[in-house]
């Protein structure tokens, strides 16, 4: 049995602002009473909180006692949705699913998470385009230095998803699929 897995990547908080921004989101998730300080992971970059007293506006999740809660992830992260279902990716620009080049994406990958900074000419309309501009079919990966996950739980409820985003000031792409 595996476990699955809700992602709402931050696609635009720069490496700079993303702990202080981790921050923020955590600090609201606790004063709105969505959750709680979780315990110490003692891995950098990720910070847990419980679920708490309004949970229910998260996720209808009855057990939620139990519940993995939240994490935030802090760090240049390749966050990656369901590899059921995979993607292409789509360029920002004239909208052209790529298909075929997957050697390109993957160096552009590699060299991304080695230096923060890759790009990918677009073959339709030739543009240079940053790898974390991209789109994805089935939102399948997001090049980012913030995201909010939650595990083994129901959909994210969406008016959380909207207020989370409004609280990161930023776009998000929510990312989901089972490991
Ligand atoms: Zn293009």
């Amino acid at each position: 049995m595996g476990s699955t897995f809700q992602t709402v990547a931050d696609l635009e908080a720069t490496a700079e602002e993303a702990e202080a921004l981790g921050e923020r989101v955590g600090a609201w998730l606790v004063a709105e009473g969505i959750a709680a300080p979780g315990r110490d992971l003692s891995v950098p970059g990720r910070t847990a909180y419980l679920p708490g007293p309004r949970w229910s506006h998260v996720t209808d999740e009855r057990r939620y006692p139990e519940s993995d809660g939240l994490a935030v992830v802090t760090g240049r992260t390749v966050f990656f949705g369901s590899l059921a279902t995979g993607g292409s990716p789509v360029c920002p620009h004239c909208a052209t699913v790529v298909r075929g080049r997957e050697s390109a994406y993957s160096d552009a990958m590699d060299a991304w998470w080695a230096t923060g900074v890759a790009d990918v000419r677009c073959p339709a309309c030739g543009r240079e385009v940053p790898l974390p501009a991209w789109e994805w079919e089935n939102d399948f990966f997001a090049f980012a230095h913030l995201g909010i996950e939650h595990w083994n739980g129901p959909p994210l409820r969406a008016g959380f998803i909207a207020e989370l985003t409004s609280v990161l000031g930023h776009r998000t792409r929510l990312l989901a699929g089972r490991i």
